[in-house]
């Protein structure tokens, strides 16, 4: 077992960070794994050694098993993400439509990035760290959504027809989320004092708590 330094200022990127039952090589995939906790989106980490085409060895951190997503997450600054991104489209689909996929339009590959960084400083704000961040390694942006029907919490992109990665349900009337609409929180792990129940998220910030975005009113205001 590795320990956990309590008190190191040091990247997130570097420090073994325990959760749950695992040890996690970094304190960002641990939070990652909180955060896929609070959503309530099963996980598995480094489950597999994946040979890519390119005959690479890649292990890639968590694959969501309810969802064929791979989600590999990378800190900040600009990663090597040419592993991630031959993943993604080894895995991709490739049938015309429609998809006869199990997982619709194969299996997804999401990078996890650390949480979205305070754009500015108010006093008496709460600072506007606590929300996930992502990206596809290529292609198109993802969304996070809810499906209506198994309530499974996951992550597509905008290739129609939307449909639920795990019970390919219509999601086509559903609420999309990107990572600047602060919506998913996301949960910090180190933060929880070894006591890792299932982290109770609460509701998202309110737009009065968080203050202007500088973003557009996606709800068209
Ligand atoms: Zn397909
Ligand atoms: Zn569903």
């Amino acid at each position: 077992m590795v320990s956990t330094p309590d008190d190191a200022e040091v990247s997130v990127e570097a420090v073994p960070t325990r959760y749950g039952d695992v040890t996690f090589r970094s304190r960002l995939e641990a939070d990652w794994a909180a955060t896929l906790d609070g959503n309530g989106i099963r996980w598995e980490y480094e489950p597999e050694t994946i040979t890519l085409g390119s005959g690479t060895l890649y292990l890639p951190d968590f694959w969501l098993p309810e969802l064929g997503t791979w989600i590999e997450v990378k800190g900040p600054g600009i990663p090597r993400t040419e592993k991630t991104d031959e993943l993604a489209r080894t895995r991709a689909c490739r049938c015309v439509t429609p998809c006869t996929c199990q997982w619709p339009a194969g299996e997804f590959v999401l990078l996890g990035r650390p949480s979205l960084a305070s754009d500015r400083t108010e006093p008496g704000r709460r600072p506007r760290s606590g929300y996930a961040n992502w990206e596809t390694p290529f292609g198109p942006t993802a969304y996070f959504v809810t499906c209506p029907a198994c309530a499974r919490a996951q992550w597509i992109t905008l290739r129609r027809p939307w449909r639920c990665r795990a019970c390919h349900a219509l999601l086509e009337r559903e609420r999309l989320y990107r990572p600047v609409d602060r919506f998913v929180r996301f949960v910090e792990s180190s933060t929880r004092m070894g006591l890792f129940a299932m982290p109770d998220l609460g509701e998202p910030f309110t737009d009065v708590e968080l203050g202007p975005t500088g973003f557009p009113d996606p709800v068209g205001g």
